[in-house]
């Protein structure tokens, strides 16, 4: 995410850094000022340490800083120790906090369900709003914890599985949020087998006629402008 001069990268997962190198234009992570994790699960954190490493340049240029839950750098960490001192700050990541780095203000809200200390990301971007669902299994407050203008929702599942041990969202669950939280604009993102097989695409222009609300589906290297995609 970028904001004036502020980047800010969320959720590297595997392959993030060779992303951002290929991208195009080339997305530089020595330019970074901060990673934030969601939470532990390798899929949002598996170049966590690589990204640090090339944002701080090898560790020569003590700059960034990390957001991370606490079990991301305790217990069973995901975060190298030897790397956090590469970093100027490590900040935990709380309930119902707020944080800001540069031009980015963001608060989290209540703990997910999901096994791992997970949360979800409201973000300020004046004068827009963002509110970013990451991994989590369906609770009755969830609608009403994230009301941003744009909503990115994690949806790994095309049918709601029983008893689900790995807890995320089914589609079924997408259109209980969206009814309540109304947004101006859903991307669908983070998508199990079951949803790529059903073209996620497709999902999101079903979903987008029976809720009459802009509803896509995100895919690699999309980009997002707030100014040019909010004005419909
Ligand atoms: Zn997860």
């Amino acid at each position: 995410m970028s904001v004036g001069k502020t980047n800010l990268y969320i959720d590297p997962g595997p392959g993030a850094l060779v992303r951002c190198l290929k991208s195009k234009p080339k997305l530089e992570p020595s330019t970074l000022d901060g990673i934030l994790l969601t939470h532990k699960h390798l899929d949002h954190s598996g170049d966590v340490n690589v990204m640090i490493e090339a944002m701080t340049e090898g560790g020569f240029k003590k700059r960034g800083v990390l957001f991370a839950p606490e079990d991301a750098l305790e217990g069973d960490p995901v975060v190298l120790r030897y790397l956090r001192n590469y970093v100027e700050n490590v900040i935990v990541l709380k309930e119902s906090a707020e944080y800001q780095i540069g031009e980015i203000s963001f608060s989290t809200a209540q703990k997910h369900h999901h096994r791992v200390e997970t949360y979800g990301i409201n973000f300020k971007i004046k004068p827009h709003s963002l509110s970013l669902i990451s991994d989590t299994k369906f609770f009755p407050e969830l609608p009403n914890l994230y009301r941003g203008e744009i909503l990115i929702i994690h949806v790994v599942r095309l049918k709601p599985v029983i008893d689900e041990p790995i807890e995320h969202l089914s589609v079924e669950d997408v259109k209980t949020i969206l009814k309540k939280a109304k947004p101006k604009l859903t991307i669908l993102t983070h998508f199990g087998m079951t949803m790529i097989s059903a073209k996620p695409w497709e999902v999101a222009s079903g979903l987008e006629k029976e809720l009459g609300l802009k509803v896509i589906a995100a895919s690699d290297g999309m980009k997002l402008d707030l100014e040019k995609d909010l004005v419909t």
